[in-house]
């Protein structure tokens, strides 16, 4: 199939090289430092004022012309070289990024506009991005002078290598093991599975067939190796990664995460909170530290007795088949058996429904029904052959590109993510429309078939897929509170969780599978027990996110910072209340916790469970309405995904669902009460 060019002046990624992003990004980061080296004092004409913050927004656009390139490819195409240039530019960029948040005539100008009369004037989109920036001025200790100024300099810089150092940490650790593996370990494997461990053999140039710690290979094992020798060995490589208790010290992140914590807590006390929780929570939704507590540990009152019951069941099970003690490395693998026995599914008999080529398509599909928009593939230079590039439009005109990188594969970071490159911007150009990735680390094709999905993957891509229409379904053209940005970090769940209620959809679903053989959708008894299972485990899964977010919490808020052994013991004192299945002792999941440590989410990984409760919310209008109803599709987008930043969360929800949101509907989406 021959596809059109794309429309838009998509990156050249066939031609780029790292030395042109290098001088690219050296470029960026001067423009940026002479134009504040220049900034004296505040202009006089209101006029020149407001000219000042456009330069602002103009310097980051081309900023993340280069950096966001560089970014991306060092997390998708990682090596030795792009490594290297990162992290030889990551302190002059960090150094940059202090001195504008600490530029106080440029402050000053932003405080000026803000209390000019011409103010109320303005669009409301940006009064909100200078009412953000205000705010970030004092998050960045635009206020300090002196000796905590330099400190707090310091400190930006250091973090910021940190935080490149733990990542790498973890995707080292990660690719340092993999394990070939006899006719014997393969027991229990489905053929789909053993093709995929045969492949990761033959591109390690290997007769047998090798298991990694890439997820699709760690869960296969998980899931399915009836071996239990062979599933301890990988959770336990798999849970030590990064740590000291690895075969690989060198990886070791426990130094990294003890002075994280440390600079972030002296940072915190720099800008004047008590800690770094507080300083989190002075830019999120959610009011305070102590809302949150309650907010999770109440949510896990309605988690416990659900999953008493569970971990009761999997014991059971197990207990049926030798198992006296229920270990960790069992847990996924009777889990699945579980499922089976109780629903007759298995996630291997959905696959052959789920081909990633159909599943795609029936996105599309769902997204035009639902806001009217279409997706067309076009062509355009790419970094690597699994990827692909895709423009939206709207009655006819394309208002945004993105590109889908899927499958795990060697250099890739793990997990999924969706980034913004481009945001939509009025420029001198004229409109410059929104650009993103969304990558995954799904099963990759095997052979010459087309990926086929697990039901969790295709959630995950909605999920993605929710954050990119976040970014390009945007109609602010202030960069700073356009897509994504300037939106509360724990609001930001919400488009892409709310996406996820459309693969438990038997309309949706049909438009989404087609067998990879047979051409039939799901049929109906398969979709029957795939909505039953809907709710298995929901009481687990729901306390080990509340897990998580507690000890992220707790780590953040407890001053003086800790070190590792009472993070240990944190996370220990946490587990020993909500956990319902003992983890242990070796078990260093904190080590590659990226999300907290490396990512955007200290003292807010709470965030996805708090964002939940809106998007389940925001979902129950739709149930009532009927879910592919084109109008309330319509007021969805307008009010939450078109506004960025320019509402608040909160606003933004009451324009949606004409009242504040409330955590009934969440509680029935986890099967726990009927209305
Ligand atoms: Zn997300």
């Amino acid at each position: 199939m021959t596809l059109e060019k794309a429309t838009l002046p998509v990156p050249q990624f066939d031609q780029i090289t790292l030395d042109d992003l290098k001088q690219k990004i050296e470029q960026a980061i001067e423009q940026g430092q002479n134009f504040l080296n220049e900034l004296q004092e505040v202009p006089q004409s209101i006029q020149a004022q407001l000219s000042v913050l456009d330069k602002i927004d103009t310097l980051e656009n081309n900023m993340g012309e280069s950096w966001g390139i560089l970014s991306h490819l060092n997390a998708v195409m990682n090596n030795v070289e792009t490594r290297e240039l990162y992290q030889t530019l990551l302190p002059a960029l960090s150094e940059y990024y202090t001195a504008l948040g600490q530029h106080v005539p440029l402050y000053q100008t932003y405080q000026h506009v803000h209390d000019a009369s011409l103010f109320d004037t303005l669009p409301p989109a940006q009064q909100s991005a200078i009412k953000l920036a205000l705010r970030d001025f004092k998050l960045s200790g635009v206020a300090l002078e002196g000796e905590n100024k330099k400190r707090y300099a310091e400190i930006s810089a250091r973090l910021s290598q940190l935080a490149s150092d733990f990542s790498n940490h973890v995707l080292d650790a990660t690719q340092a093991f993999s394990k070939p593996l006899t006719e014997a370990q393969l027991k229990g494997l489905p053929q789909s599975s053993v093709e995929l461990l045969k492949q990761y053999g033959q591109q390690r140039e290997l007769e047998q067939p090798v298991a990694t710690l890439d997820i699709p290979s760690y869960l296969a094992i998980m899931t399915y190796a009836d071996d239990r020798e062979l599933r301890e060995e990988l959770y336990k490589e798999y849970v030590t990664r990064a740590s000291e208790q690895s075969a690989h010290p060198s990886f070791d992140n426990t130094p990294v995460m003890e002075e994280i914590l440390s600079l972030r807590q002296e940072m915190a006390k720099l800008l004047g909170f008590d800690n770094y929780a507080e300083y989190s929570l002075a830019s999120k939704m959610a009011p305070d530290v102590e809302t949150v507590n309650q907010f999770l540990v109440e949510l896990a009152e309605h988690a416990r007795t659900p999953a008493l019951k569970e971990i009761a069941e999997l014991k059971d099970i197990a207990k049926q088949d030798g198992i006296e003690e229920l270990k960790p490395w069992d847990s996924t693998y009777y889990s699945e058996k579980l499922k089976q026995q109780q629903f007759n599914l298995s996630q291997e008999s959905l696959k052959p429904y789920f081909p990633a080529p159909k599943v795609i398509q029936g996105l599309f599909s769902v997204v035009n029904r639902l806001y009217g928009i279409t997706v067309v593939e076009r062509e355009a230079p790419l970094w690597h052959a699994d990827a692909h590039y895709y423009e939206l439009e709207d009655q006819g005109v394309v208002i945004g590109g993105f590109y889908f990188d899927l499958y795990a594969r060697s250099g890739k970071r793990g997990g999924a993510w969706m980034s913004g490159f481009r945001s939509r911007m009025q420029t001198e150009n004229g409109l410059q429309k929104p650009i993103c990735y969304m990558v995954g680390n799904f099963t990759p094709p095997v052979g010459d078939q087309p990926a086929l999905l697990t039901h969790d993957e295709v959630n995950t891509l909605f999920h993605e897929f929710g954050h990119g229409l976040h970014h390009m379904l945007t109609e602010v053209d202030n960069i700073s509170v356009a897509g994504t940005h300037g939106v509360a970090w724990d609001a930001v769940e919400l488009p892409s969780q709310f996406m996820e209620f459309w693969t438990w959809d038997k309309d949706s679903l049909d438009s989404l599978s087609e067998h990879i053989e047979s051409k039939e959708t799901l049929p109906e008894e398969l979709l029957k027990a795939l909505l039953d299972a809907r709710f298995f485990q929901s009481g687990m899964q729901t306390l080990r996110q509340i897990e998580f977010a507690l000890f992220d919490l707790n780590i953040h808020k407890i001053t003086p910072a800790l070190n590792a052994t009472q993070i240990q013991a944190t996370l220990d004192d946490i587990r020993q209340k909500f956990a319902v299945l003992p983890t242990v002792s070796y078990n260093r999941f904190q080590n590659s916790f990226s999300h907290i440590f490396a990512g955007g989410y200290a003292a807010g990984y709470y965030s996805y469970k708090w964002a939940e409760v809106l998007a389940s919310d925001a979902f129950d209008r739709f149930e009532n309405e009927g879910i592919f109803n084109t109008q309330t599709g319509t007021e969805f987008r307008k009010a939450i995904l078109a506004v960025g930043g320019k509402d608040t969360a909160l606003d933004a929800f009451i324009n949606f669902r004409g009242r504040e949101p409330k955590i009934d509907a969440l509680l029935r989406h986890q099967g726990w009460t009927n209305t």
